[in-house]
C-alpha cells in the first residue's frame, strides 16, 4: 500500500489487533478482522509504530514479556503494547460507562443510557492508562491515532503529558444532538478530552455538525467556525471534519471470485432456495441499535401485505452474539428468535420456511459468498455511526443481482444514494419497499449497484486511513513552522 505518510504512527484503540488465545493444542494467534485493524495493521507495518490496546486474550501476558507484543511475532514490523485491566476496570470503564452510557446516548436511544460517577471514575483512570502508555512510548515526530467512544479522554490527557504530539482522533459512531448529549453528566469533560485532539474525524457531517454545535454550546470562550470545521479551544486551532470509514472493495471483489467462495455461494442458493426464490440476508451483532425487531416486525408487515410474495423469499438474517454481559443484548438475543419463529409459524409451510437464522459469527470468506449470493440485502439500523455491511454487500455483489435495502439513518445511507432507503421506524413503508425491491429489473440493480461500486473504489478504506493522517501530517508541520 502507498502511504503519504512518512512518520511513525502510534495507533490508540480499545481492542488489540491481536489477541492471543490460550488453547488445549498451545496458543493461537487471533488477528481481529474489522475496518480500523484491516487499514491501519498494514499501515503500521509499512511506516512502524506502536499500537496501544488492551490486552482481552487469555495467552496476552505470554506473548508479551513486558508488556509489549511484536507484530508480527516472526518478523517484528511494529509493537502491539497491551494494556491490562482487572476485572473491575473493565465492568467500570467498558461495559459500565463506555457500553450502557456512552453508546445508548450515542444512538439517541436515552432510555437505555445509565451513567455513574463510580464508571466514570474507572473511565477516566483506565484512558489515563491508555494515555500513559501513549506518552511513553511515542518518539517526537509519531503521530497519534486514537479511537472511538471508549477512549474519549485520551486526547487530552496525552497533551497534558505530550503536548509536543500530534493527535487525531476518529469518533465511530454517531455524534448527538447536544439536548440529548447534555444528559450525560459528565459531558463536558467529554468534550474536554477530545478538544485535546488537533484533528477529530467523524463519520458524516451531520456528525461534525452536532459536534461543533456541542462545543459551542457547551463552553462560553470558544470560537467555532463552522465554513472551515475549526474550533479555537486554548491557544489551538482544531480541525473538524467528516472521514467517512469505507472497505477495501478490491480485496472484497478478489475474495468472492476465488474458486472456492464462489462455489459456496452457489452451494448457498442451491441449498437454500428453490427455483424462482430470492434470497434476503441481513447481517448484524445482536446489538438494539441494529433494529432486528423492527425488521422482523416489518417482514411480518410484508407478509401481511402481500399475500403473493409468501413462499417467494427466503430471508436469512446472520446474528452475532455480542456484549453478552450486558442484560439488554442477552434479552435482545431471545427476542430475536421468537420474533422469527412467529413469523415462521403464520406463515409458513411443510415445504418453504420463511425466516432462516445463523446465531454465531461467520468467518470472513464465507460472509463475503453470503453477501454475493444474495437477492436483496436489508440494512435497517436505528441509528448507526456508518455500517459497513452495507458496504461490504454491495462491494461483493460481482454478479450484480441484488438490491440493497438501507436505513436512512445509517451513516453509510449518505453515500450509497443508490440503496433502496427505509426508514426503520416505519413497518408499513418497509414492507412497501421491500416488495418493491423484489419487482426490480435485473438491468435496474445493475445500474445501481455500479454506481455504489464505483463510489466505493474512490473511497477506499486506505483512502479513509490517510485522509485522516495527512491531515495531521500537515496540522502538525505547521507547527513546527510556526514555532
Ligand atoms: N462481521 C464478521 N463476522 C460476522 C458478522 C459480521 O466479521 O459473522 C463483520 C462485518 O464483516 C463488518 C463488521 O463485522 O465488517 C460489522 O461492522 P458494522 O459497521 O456493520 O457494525 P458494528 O458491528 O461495527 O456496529
Amino acid at each position: 500500500m502507498g502511504t503519504l505518510i512518512d512518520r511513525p504512527l502510534v495507533v490508540v484503540t480499545n481492542r488489540e489487533p491481536y489477541v492471543d488465545e490460550r488453547t488445549r493444542t498451545g496458543i493461537r494467534h487471533v488477528q481481529k478482522a474489522g475496518g480500523v485493524v484491516s487499514a491501519l495493521d498494514p499501515l503500521l507495518r509499512d511506516v512502524g509504530g506502536d499500537w496501544v490496546a488492551w490486552a482481552s486474550g487469555s495467552a496476552d501476558r505470554h506473548t508479551a514479556p513486558g508488556g509489549v507484543r511484536p507484530v508480527p511475532l516472526d518478523n517484528p514490523r511494529y509493537r502491539l503494547h497491551r494494556i491490562y485491566l482487572t476485572a473491575e476496570e473493565v465492568l467500570g470503564y467498558y461495559t459500565r460507562y463506555a457500553n450502557q452510557g456512552l453508546w445508548p446516548l450515542s444512538h439517541l436511544l436515552i432510555e437505555r443510557a445509565r451513567f455513574s460517577r463510580r464508571a466514570f471514575t474507572f473511565y477516566r483512570n483506565v484512558n489515563l492508562k491508555f494515555a500513559r502508555r501513549v506518552a511513553r512510548e511515542s518518539q517526537a515526530s509519531s503521530l497519534v491515532f486514537s479511537h472511538d467512544y471508549q477512549l474519549a479522554l485520551v486526547p487530552s490527557q496525552i497533551r497534558q503529558l505530550r503536548p509536543d504530539l500530534a493527535i487525531a482522533h476518529f469518533w465511530h459512531i454517531p455524534w448527538p444532538v447536544f439536548t440529548v448529549l447534555r444528559l450525560c453528566p459528565q459531558y463536558q469533560e467529554i468534550l474536554r478530552g477530545l478538544l485535546g485532539a488537533d484533528v477529530l474525524g467523524f463519520q458524516t457531517d451531520e456528525d461534525v455538525d452536532a459536534f461543533l454545535t456541542s462545543v459551542e454550546r457547551s463552553f462560553r470562550h470558544v470560537a467555532v467556525d463552522y465554513t472551515q470545521g475549526q474550533i479555537q479551544w486554548q491557544g489551538r486551532v482544531i480541525h473538524v471534519k467528516s472521514f467517512p470509514i469505507s472497505v477495501d472493495i478490491a480485496d472484497i471483489e478478489s475474495v468472492v471470485q476465488t474458486a472456492r467462495i464462489t462455489r459456496w455461494s452457489r452451494a448457498v442458493r442451491h441449498r437454500l432456495l428453490k427455483p424462482g426464490q430470492q434470497l434476503g440476508l441481513s447481517v448484524d451483532r445482536a446489538d438494539y441499535t441494529k433494529g432486528i425487531i423492527p425488521r422482523l416486525e416489518a417482514l411480518r408487515e410484508f407478509f401481511h401485505r402481500y399475500p403473493d410474495q409468501r413462499g417467494q423469499v427466503v430471508f436469512l438474517q446472520v446474528v452475532v452474539p455480542t456484549r453478552s454481559e450486558v442484560s439488554a443484548y442477552r434479552s435482545l438475543f431471545r427476542h430475536v428468535e421468537q420474533e422469527s419463529r412467529r413469523i415462521n409459524e403464520e406463515f409458513g409451510t411443510t415445504t418453504w420456511t420463511p425466516v432462516l437464522t445463523v446465531r454465531r459469527s461467520i468467518d470472513r470468506y464465507r460472509l463475503m459468498g453470503l453477501y454475493r449470493a444474495a437477492d436483496f440485502g436489508l440494512v435497517s439500523s436505528l441509528f448507526d455511526g456508518m455500517n459497513l455491511v452495507a458496504k461490504e454487500f454491495v462491494s461483493a455483489q460481482v454478479d450484480r443481482r441484488g438490491v440493497l435495502i438501507l436505513s436512512e439513518t445509517a451513516g453509510a445511507a449518505q453515500e450509497l444514494d443508490q440503496a433502496l432507503s427505509v426508514n426503520p421506524w416505519d413497518p408499513e413503508g418497509f414492507a412497501a419497499t421491500l416488495n418493491l425491491a423484489l419487482s426490480l429489473s435485473f438491468d435496474e440493480r445493475k445500474e445501481r449497484l455500479q454506481a455504489m461500486q464505483q463510489h466505493l473504489h474512490e473511497h477506499t478504506l486506505y483512502d479513509w486511513a490517510t485522509d485522516i493522517l495527512t491531515v495531521l501530517d500537515s496540522q502538525a508541520k505547521a507547527y513546527v513552522v510556526e514555532s
